[in-house]
């Protein structure tokens, strides 16, 4: 199968000799369709740039990131900005919400800034199933950690993109919160078949994911497809 994203020999470095750190040091990979992956490593191990790499957020030293048949760091800011728009969705550990906005403007502004009109049938059925349906309108200060994590998943769900990835979507939540929040993500990815691609260094959502990488030092450890997840 095709791989959706096709990253070859990326490598990042930050810093100069004698001091340079390879935060991604060659990696090679490929992300498919409707799976749920789940990178794991140790604070510093290079997933938060990688997934930057991968999103189209920072470009590589070295190496290519494909989507479909864009190669994306060859396109012009714009054309990037905009393929990044409709195709790609991230989800931030600090849930970068707009506090001046209740909930659903939240979730639908970003396909207003797209020239999008919501699919209101949908966007109900996703506050359903995260089980935010009665904070439509409340102020986000309103709104716990993990419904406030919920609500960054309903609005990059809304906009239907190629692969949304997340960043450490828990980092900033207590365990139950977080342990909802993986499985949400889990549930949406089997649903509405998105594809999804989340960092954490969190072990347990390894038994949810299809796929499991492990970075250490900016390399990849193990990449292991687990064929129980979905039972
Ligand atoms: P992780 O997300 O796994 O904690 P990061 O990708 O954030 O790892 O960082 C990988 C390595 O790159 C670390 O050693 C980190 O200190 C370094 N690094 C990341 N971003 C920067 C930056 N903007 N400037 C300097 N060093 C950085
Ligand atoms: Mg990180």
């Amino acid at each position: 199968m095709k791989p959706l994203i096709y990253a070859q020999h990326l490598t990042k470095t930050y810093g100069s000799n004698p001091s340079v750190v390879y935060a991604v040091n060659d990696i090679t990979l490929g992300l498919y369709e409707g799976d749920f992956t789940v990178i794991l490593g140790r604070s510093g191990s290079g997933k938060s740039t990688l997934l930057h790499i991968l999103a189209g957020l920072l470009p590589p030293d070295k190496g290519s990131v494909q989507l479909d048949d864009f190669s994306i760091y060859s396109l012009s800011d714009h054309a990037r900005t905009l393929l990044r728009r409709r195709s790609i969705g991230f989800i931030f550990q600090f849930f970068n919400l707009l506090p001046t906005e209740n909930v659903i403007e939240n979730i639908v502004l970003p396909l207003h800034l797209d020239r999008r009109k919501e699919d209101s049938a949908y966007i109900d059925t996703l506050l359903k199933e995260l089980g935010i349906e009665d904070k439509r309108y409340a102020w986000i200060h309103e709104l716990s950690g993990g419904q406030q994590q919920r609500t960054a998943i309903a609005r990059a769900l809304a906009l239907r993109p190629r692969i949304i990835f997340a960043d450490e979507p828990t980092g900033n939540l207590d365990k139950e919160s977080a342990q909802e929040v993986i499985s949400l993500l889990q549930k949406s990815c089997l649903l509405h078949h998105q594809t999804i691609v989340m960092v954490t260094h969190d072990e347990s959502a390894a038994a949810l994911a299809d796929r499991v990488i492990r970075l250490e030092d900016g390399h990849i450890l193990s990449d292991v497809r687990n064929s129980n997840a979905r039972q």
